[in-house]
């Protein structure tokens, strides 16, 4: 039986799940996957899900597994998940690395195998990686009108694939402190609008409390809409290392009760349930 909230050490029932870590294979992270679980275990979390890389695009493949290794890490997790059963849900997923080129290989790819969630995420805008700070000189690249706007039209053309479950870190554009205009935020109303149209999930990406951004993804002042339009959330740490499983949770929960919302979504092999925050 699923076990979706669990009972903090001073006794208090919490809605605790992390959707969002990575594993080693994607090149870029540190720690062992029962490292993982276990400071998940530490923090309390009922719920933790290894969402690592799946990037089909040349230009990131070496920061992500390739197709070949997925069997052998959707076992890896799930084995994790047998042992672990008494103490924590250990889900499996995977974030998708959308590139309009690979959308069609990607999705082919997935419905070969059962995961709990697919994350889909934006992390190159055509040539520019906007996340590795080795890949693009620490954030030197400078967003114009045009560039926000091409990074929408990539985040409206993988809604148009039913693959994905939850859009992740739905700004992270900003990342290296380029946040961008209000005019920016207007535009994201209409994606914010196929979002729901499409049934997706959107997470609330704490890394960015630790990235220049200063801020989570997406943004505070567009929770209230998305609370306005009925779009559910889920919870990412995007930890890369083991402690930082659950990190700024506190401050994320916060942020939701202000706009609003009282329950956070959580997946079963693609099949959503409730957890009240
Ligand atoms: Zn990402
Ligand atoms: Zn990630």
């Amino acid at each position: 039986m699923d076990k979706t909230t669990a009972t903090s050490k001073n006794g208090t029932e919490k809605p605790v799940i992390d959707y969002h870590v990575h594993t080693r294979l994607c090149n870029h992270a540190h720690g062992t996957m029962e490292q993982y679980i276990q400071c998940a275990i530490e923090k309390g979390l009922s719920e933790i899900c290894f969402l690592d890389h799946l990037t089909l695009d040349e230009k990131g493949c070496d920061l992500s597994m390739g197709p070949d290794d997925v069997p052998l890490y959707l076992y890896a997790v799930r084995r994790l998940g047998d042992i672990y059963q008494d103490r924590i849900n250990v889900r499996a997923g995977l974030e998708v690395d959308f590139s309009p080129a690979h959308a069609e290989t990607a999705c082919k790819i997935l419905e070969r195998f059962s995961f709990d969630v697919i994350g889909g995420s934006i992390h190159f805008v055509d040539d520019a990686n906007i996340v590795s700070s080795k890949r693009n000189g620490n954030g030197s690249f400078q967003p114009d009108t045009a560039f926000y706007d091409r990074y929408l039209d990539l985040i409206d053309m993988m809604l148009d694939y039913s693959c994905f479950d939850v859009i992740c870190h739905l700004d992270v554009v900003k990342k290296f402190g380029n946040h961008p205009p209000n005019e920016f935020f207007d535009k994201m109303d209409a994606i914010l609008t196929k979002i729901k149209y499409k049934n997706v999930v959107i997470e609330i990406n704490t890394s960015g409390l630790s990235h220049p951004a200063n801020s989570v993804y997406p943004d505070p002042k567009i929770l209230k809409r998305c609370f306005e339009k009925n779009i559910p959330f889920t919870f990412g740490s995007d930890a890369h290392q083991p402690e930082q499983v659950g990190r700024n949770f506190k401050d994320a929960v916060t942020l939701l009760h202000e706009a609003g919302y009282r329950h956070i979504t959580g997946f079963s092999r693609q099949n959503r349930h409730e957890i009240a925050i």
